[in-house]
């Protein structure tokens, strides 16, 4: 693989723009040192080079979504739950396109509509505590990088909720399996049972209700990331909370009205707790999902909505980086120094100072190999 050296570019270290320098990238890492003779020559001028982006919330099944991704500059993805296996996994490891990590099979409670409608074998059911170590093993068997548990509202008709107690013994045995875990929260209620529970992550903003002092506290207490999907909770909150049972539904019990602006507090309520704050799009194909957020635009999407709803563009920049990459303990990558993944993304303008310019792409390259304009180097 030929070098390459990107040159008068200024490079986002995480918090601001530095002055223009040159960047090597060399046998698919970040490079020190003086450039190979055959390297490609790169101008940076007037652009900004950043970390390839991380999309911590998506589900992949083909590689068509993976190479959308690689278009709009993020070159891992983290899949968050994947109904069929073989395809979600056949895609892990393959050069030129985005790094795959994957959740695997999600846990939920014995009949949830994640089993009887989005695809999961009953055996992803949890019946109780003593099945959660079983759970693990089979993720971890299955080469699962972390663990997706779904945490629902009993409030919602048709939910089959995990029980609390079964939520706290999976992040036990994920924990002592050495994973990670992420837990999906539609509600005040779930978020409290997932805090209670010790998850590591959250993902999801409730768009009913408000979070009490309590639960702030809680917040500020725990040492909790979040990864909003503010793209997904406009769309649920357009989708289903325009229908009408819904409506009706919200007429009964007030504290199921659906609004945006209750997801933005919940993210600002994280900021001022001081705690990770992830990009995260929940890209999906799936037609049973309130909403489909488009692969790889979706993420710049989601980083404009982040700096509406209170996030400097520096610190949702980080969400989709080094935050990120921190976070899922995925060292090699987030940030741009020698040593580290030569996934780098070049873009015109300052999108320290305009989250927009993240959209204005020249060049994407993922481990060194330039995958965007497509077909550059290969
Ligand atoms: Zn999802």
């Amino acid at each position: 693989m030929p070098a390459t050296v990107i040159s008068n570019v200024r490079v986002f270290d995480g918090a601001q723009l530095g002055a223009p320098t040159t960047v090597l990238l060399h046998d698919g890492l970040i490079g020190a040192g003086p450039a190979p003779r055959a390297a490609e020559h790169v101008d940076g001028r007037g652009g900004a080079l950043l970390p390839g982006f991380i999309d911590t919330h998506a589900h992949i099944d083909d590689a068509a979504q993976l190479r959308a991704m690689a278009q709009w500059g993020v070159t891992t993805v983290l899949d968050m739950g994947a109904a069929h296996l073989d395809a979600t996994m056949s895609l892990k490891d393959r050069p030129g396109l985005p790094t795959l990590k994957t959740a695997g099979r999600v846990a939920s409670g014995p009949g949830s509509m994640f089993i009887t409608k989005m695809g999961f074998p009953a055996s992803t059911g949890v019946t109780g505590p003593g099945d959660a170590a079983r759970f693990v093993a089979d993720r971890v068997a299955e080469r699962s990088d972390y663990l997706k548990i779904i945490v629902e509202d009993p409030k919602i008709p048709g939910s089959k909720p995990l029980p609390a107690d079964t939520v706290a013994a999976l992040v036990t045995a994920a924990h002592a399996a050495g994973l990670c875990t992420v837990a999906h929260v539609v509600s005040i209620d779930t978020l409290r049972t997932a805090l209670t529970a010790g998850v590591d992550i959250v993902t999801h903003t409730p768009v009913a209700g408000t979070l009490d002092d309590s639960l702030r506290h809680r917040i500020a207490e725990s040492d909790v990331a979040v990864i909003p999907t503010l793209a997904m909770m406009d769309g649920v909150v357009h989708t289903i909370g325009g229908r009408l049972p819904m409506r009706l539904l919200s007429l009964v019990v007030p504290g199921l009205r659906m609004r945006y602006h209750h997801a933005e507090s919940v993210v600002a309520a994280f900021a001022a707790a001081g705690r990770a704050i992830l990009v995260g799009t929940d890209a999906n194909s799936n037609h049973d999902s309130p909403f489909q957020p488009p692969y790889g635009q979706s993420l710049h999407d989601e980083l404009a909505r982040l700096v509406a709803a209170g996030l400097t563009p520096a610190q949702a920049l980080r969400g989709a980086t080094s935050l990120a990459a921190d976070t899922f303990a995925l060292t090699d990558r987030g940030t741009i120094s020698p040593g580290s993944r030569a996934d780098v993304v070049l873009i015109d303008g300052d999108p320290t100072r305009d989250i927009a310019a993240t959209r204005a792409i020249r060049g994407v390259w993922i481990a060194g190999d330039r995958v965007r304009p497509e077909g550059t180097n290969r």
